[in-house]
């Protein structure tokens, strides 16, 4: 079944993790054994092979460079037009790719449909209805099939005017977190406090206007609260996961799930253990401590459908290459392709087929068919 992920920092992991994601998963591990600069160096569970064989052939993928003031202990960019230049070169490593083949961009409902019929191997009128049944990634002629992404921005500090965002919309970006870990300079963020600084609300009027799609992930429980108010186009939570669950300010609460189901919102369900379970410490905790497996992704997409009442505002959103490997996943999970299981877990759960789908990529199909402009 076709799988959507609805968030991966595809290139922040080739440009920092210097990680080449068309080479085998066994391969881009093997070459990071003797490295120690990242935590989750030779433990990488993404790449284009593992997306194919896993059935994830469409996600939402990520430009992302943080500004960091002089003090601010978080990684970042020593200033605003550094961070601006990062996402440039990740643009440009998205664009190396679609020249392979092994990505292709979807800027609107068009793209979408033509990609979508693509990897159903026949023409389909409604990608909300879609069966999904390629069983194999390739085309007819054996070549691997290009996984679609939809370019976002994760935090907003890379943006320098309001005509660089404009400019970021001509080149394909249609959504948009104004939050990271913060505090940012549009937004709060994780681990921050407190409401939207007047540039953010100035950012959201003009995403508004530009009709792009605001992500609520990361914001502070009161940007949450102000962005429901404020913003009056289309908007999604691309990787979060519930509160009820794994109860931190990163994760939502009940009432914030009711309140995104009521405004169309899709929620995807996200693959970080810290965000998964109570009590994680990073580089502390083991998912074989905690016991942690893929099913407790199932309890999570479970929950937010309980609270909605129905099974159209949930989805995935792995998160997979966020900056952290097999050490802070679920320990059953292999590689990505491992969400090619998901279909199963939810029908053993009692799922109907029509539901399954949702899950798997009908709920975001829907909205983006809704969201992208013609
Ligand atoms: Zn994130």
């Amino acid at each position: 079944m076709l799988i959507l992920d609805a968030h991966l920092d595809l290139s922040m992991n080739a440009l920092e993790w210097n990680r080449d994601f068309t080479r085998p998963i066994s391969e881009i591990r093997e070459r990071e054994q003797r490295m120690t600069d990242k935590p989750d160096r030779g433990r990488g569970t993404v790449c284009f092979p593992e997306m194919r064989r896993g059935g994830i052939g469409i996600c939402v993928a990520t430009q992302i460079a943080r500004y960091v003031k002089h003090g601010n202990p978080l990684p970042g960019w020593h200033s605003p037009e550094q961070a601006w230049a990062q996402t440039q070169g990740q643009l440009a490593w998205y664009r190396a790719m679609e020249e392979r083949g092994e990505m292709v961009q979807i800027r609107t409902r068009g793209e979408l449909q033509k990609h979508i019929d693509v990897w159903n191997g026949a023409p389909v009128s409604d990608p909300a209805q879609t069966h999904a049944s390629s069983k194999h990634a390739g085309s007819e002629t054996g070549a691997p099939l290009p996984i679609g992404y939809i370019l976002s921005l994760e935090g907003a500090d890379s943006i320098l005017s309001f005509q660089h965002l404009e400019r970021s919309y001509e080149q394909g970006l249609r959504a948009l977190g104004p939050a990271h870990y913060g505090p940012g300079l549009y937004a709060q963020g994780t681990d921050a406090v407190g409401k939207f600084p007047p540039r953010g609300r100035e950012l959201l009027r003009e995403m508004d206007r530009l009709g792009m799609i605001l992500d609520v992930t990361h914001l502070t429980d009161e940007e949450f609260w102000e962005a429901l108010d404020l913003y009056q186009g289309p908007l999604w939570a691309s990787h979060s996961d519930c509160r009820a669950l794994a109860p931190h300010q990163r994760q939502f609460n009940d009432e914030q799930i009711k309140a995104l189901a009521q405004r169309g919102a899709v929620i995807g369900a996200a693959l970080d253990a810290w965000m998964m379970v109570p009590n994680w410490i990073r580089q502390q905790t083991t998912p074989q401590a905690v016991g942690l497996k893929l099913e407790k992704l199932i309890e999570h997409i479970d929950h937010v459908c309980q609270v909605a009442g129905n099974a159209n505002h949930s989805g995935i959103g792995s998160d997979l290459d966020g900056g952290f490997g097999r050490e802070q996943t679920p320990m059953d999970l292999e590689t990505i392709a491992d969400l090619a299981r998901v279909p199963d877990m939810l029908r053993a759960r009692g799922y109907r087929e029509e539901d399954v789908r949702a899950i798997a990529h009908g709920n975001f199909l829907n909205f983006l068919t809704k969201a992208l402009p013609q």
